[in-house]
């Protein structure tokens, strides 16, 4: 085992626009993220969670410092490399779900894979199987319009995980639902995390969400105001009290 971080922050800023205009969105964040760590991040609207999430995500780069991944620099890395890293490595979930309207569940899990050039063989069998760990076994074919919004955003998870990546990067992933939704949406999370070593960064703005994480880190400002372990993260506690299973099939 190294010792490196999955994930590290030295001093990154960022600064959108130029001279008079210019908006300085991330002023110093350092931060480290061990392997197998599930992150919540919030703060106050402008804070900067975005642009960190966007430049952990290797959509955009830092203005000045350095952002490390397995002990690689990504920030001298070049547009495609990065796109490279992302779909080797990263795995996105957002607040509306992002599906395709008029695409089967199955093909929107099997998306990435096509991207990847890898044979319809392979994509099926991945597909039906990323949908079964989401507990969507017997759905495959469904549209989105045909499924809840928690079924959508399982099959979005489906879909992040399909090409097995070290880190799930979550905005807002339970925004949208109701809270029953949003504690099953966390419950999956929480089993990707613990069972699957899935390292999850999630930016959220509820504190019962935040409260599935095992550590939580505030930014304000444009950088990190506070970053704390939770000795007691609530998956923890549900899984003791009632073992995860698979959802029971909705009524769409
Ligand atoms: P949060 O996600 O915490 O709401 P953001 O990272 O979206 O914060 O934004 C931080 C600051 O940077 C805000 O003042 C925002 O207006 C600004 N900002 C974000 N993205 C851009 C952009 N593409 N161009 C200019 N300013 C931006």
């Amino acid at each position: 085992m190294s010792d490196t971080p999955l994930i590290q922050l030295k001093g990154v800023t960022k600064v959108y626009g130029q001279d008079a205009t210019a908006l300085q969105a991330l002023k110093g964040v350092d931060l480290s993220i061990e392997a197998g760590d599930f992150v919540a991040i919030m703060g106050p609207s402008g804070s900067g969670k975005s642009t960190a999430m966007n430049t952990l995500g290797c959509l955009d780069t830092p203005t000045t410092g350095e952002y490390l991944f397995n002990g690689v620099h990504v920030e001298a890395l070049s547009r495609d490399q990065r796109a490279l890293l992302r779909r080797r490595f990263l795995g996105f979930v957002f607040q509306g779900f992002n599906l395709l309207a008029r695409t089967s569940a199955q093909e929107n899990v099997e998306l990435p894979l096509l991207y990847r050039g890898e044979s319809a063989k392979t994509r099926h069998a991945a597909a039906a199987k990323a949908l079964a760990s989401v507990g969507l076994a017997g759905w495959e074919h469904h549209t989105p319009a045909e499924l809840s919004g928690g079924q959508q955003q399982r099959v979005a998870i489906a879909r992040a995980i399909v090409t097995e990546p070290a880190v799930l990067l979550a905005d807002e992933p339970t925004g949208n639902l109701d809270t029953q939704r949003s504690r099953e949406i966390m419950e999956l999370l929480w089993g990707l995390n613990v069972e699957h070593g899935i390292t999850v960064l999630m930016v959220t703005h509820e504190a019962d969400m935040a409260a599935y994480a095992k550590r939580i880190v505030h930014f304000v400002d444009g950088v990190v105001d506070n970053d704390t372990r939770n000795p007691h993260p609530a998956g923890l506690h549900e899984a003791a009290l009632a073992p995860v299973a698979p959802a029971k099939p909705e009524t769409a």
